[in-house]
């Protein structure tokens, strides 16, 4: 595929009855739905409970997790394991993935900028977001940020304006015959990222762990 080719879509690397996280991980170790694999170091892919009531959904991997092939393991994740944490989540019961399972960036120089991915490339990979539910079945899906809810619940939908709220699957979500919606509560909120580079990080961690005990009550019992 070249570089100004439209993605053509995870979906033909997709195993089609995979029976477990690890069959999927395997499988998009190989995809090659869009150019993004190119250039960065590997797949990363979700992980945690195998049967996760919780399920967050971030935005891509970041420079460490492209590095070492895991999701949330830089500086966003720690401080999204401390607010889960505080939220009182049982850090067990959790799975922990992004919209778009490989690094974008640029180079410049030595350093590697992150960079958004692009609506191609969130439609691109979204069969992995909808295999990687179909197995987990979560009682909850929680977006951190903004790229995250808009790949979930559609362009139109407002971070800022619905963060904290516990809704039914929003109707403004693309396709939302994609995603075992009936039995999942969604739920909204800030990127970690979003509070380590905040003026006011106490107040931005203190709003963070209160969206998440909404999430925590829902799974709770
Ligand atoms: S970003 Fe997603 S669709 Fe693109 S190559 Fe990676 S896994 Fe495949």
């Amino acid at each position: 595929m070249s570089r100004t080719e439209a993605p053509i879509g995870a979906q033909e690397w997709v195993p089609p009855n995979a029976q477990s996280i690890d069959e999927l991980k395997a499988a998009a170790a190989n995809c090659r739905g869009c150019e993004l694999y190119q250039n960065a170091t590997q797949t990363v892919f979700g992980r945690g409970a195998p049967h996760a009531k919780i399920v967050f959904v971030g935005e891509q991997p970041g420079d460490v997790e492209d590095q070492q092939g895991l999701p949330f393991v830089g500086p966003a994740g720690r401080l999204l394991r401390e607010a889960v944490d505080d939220a009182g989540i049982d850090p067990t019961s959790v799975y922990i993935t992004n919209a778009v399972k490989h690094f974008r960036f640029e180079q410049r120089g030595k350093r590697r900028i992150h960079q958004n991915p692009g609506p191609a490339h969130i439609a691109a990979c979204r069969p992995w977001l909808v295999a990687e539910f179909s197995l987990l079945q979560p009682q909850v899906v929680v977006a951190l940020g903004a790229t995250a809810a808009r790949a979930l619940f559609g362009p139109a939908f407002r971070v800022t304006r619905s963060r904290g709220q516990l809704m039914p699957w929003p109707a403004s979500a693309q396709h939302p015959e994609d995603f075992p919606i009936a039995e999942i509560e969604a739920l909204a909120t800030i990127h970690p990222s979003a509070v380590l580079r905040a003026d006011d990080r106490d107040t931005a961690y203190k709003g963070l762990v209160e969206d998440l005990r909404v999430a925590a009550a829902a799974v709770s019992g």
